[in-house]
């Protein structure tokens, strides 16, 4: 995509997200702006409940905010339908939850080469990147395990190739190590921010995780329903 270098990746504006809580309505984002630029790695640390997860699935069109806009690259998407929102996601945005969520009965490298056939990649050309993306990440010597041949730090790694698998320009990551002991998540974090920093995306990662949050290059939270820069 040739866009010049000034637009992020993501951006933000005055998010708002209510959820109705039988007469009252809980007002979980209140106006939260955000501007996520390519290359960026950012940690949103916010206890539970704040609102992290709501506010990632704003962030890759999962659900409509109910004002404000969200911007991928230069294109707002408030008044796409979701046949686009769906285009998008699968093509800008990556995905990374706490739990893989990988597919058991599939290969580590066919869980990466799915999205990209999805897309509309040959399985030779979708096995070749997926094939390059494992080794990237140190797996290339577990390509033909099944998730349940693989340990918890392996199965993440193997999410976040597929996340990043049809090269999005965003990549959202929902306490992608909280489930992790914490030399593996350490280790998951390395092999994360060394892949945002090759590739050039943008990265938005909720962790409780201080010390991890600490090596990325911006953190910030939520308090009342709005972003703050920490630091
Ligand atoms: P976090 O990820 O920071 O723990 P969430 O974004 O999951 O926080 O949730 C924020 C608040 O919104 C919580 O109080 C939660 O109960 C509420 N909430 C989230 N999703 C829904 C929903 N679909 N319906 C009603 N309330 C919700
Ligand atoms: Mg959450």
């Amino acid at each position: 995509m040739s866009e010049p270098a000034e637009v992020p990746a993501l951006t933000l504006q005055r998010v708002e997200r209510s959820y109705k809580q039988g007469e009252t309505s809980l007002d979980i984002l209140r106006g939260v702006d955000l501007t996520l630029w390519a290359g960026q790695s950012v940690a949103l640390i916010a206890p539970s409940g704040a609102g992290k997860s709501t506010l990632l699935h704003m962030a890759g069109l999962l659900e409509k905010p109910d004002g404000g806009e969200v911007f991928i690259g230069d294109a707002p998407t408030s008044h796409m339908d979701d046949g686009q929102r769906t285009a998008i996601r699968r093509l800008e945005i990556g995905f990374i939850y706490q739990f893989h969520q990988l597919l058991p009965e599939f290969t580590a490298v066919e869980n990466v080469m799915l999205p990209q056939m999805i897309r509309g990649l040959s399985r030779n050309e979708a096995r070749k990147r997926a094939s390059e993306l494992l080794e990237f990440l140190g797996l290339g010597h577990r390509l033909n395990h099944r998730p349940a041949e693989l340990s918890g730090g392996e199965q993440q790694r193997v999410a976040t190739a597929r996340a990043v698998a049809n090269g999005p320009r965003v990549l959202l990551a929902d306490e992608p190590t909280g489930n992790l002991d914490p030399k593996t998540a350490d280790h998951v974090f390395g092999v994360l921010t060394k892949l945002v920093r090759a590739s050039g995306l943008a990265a938005l990662v909720a962790t409780h995780n201080m010390e991890l949050a600490a090596r990325m290059d911006r953190r910030v939270s939520l308090r009342d329903g709005k972003l703050v820069e920490l630091d």
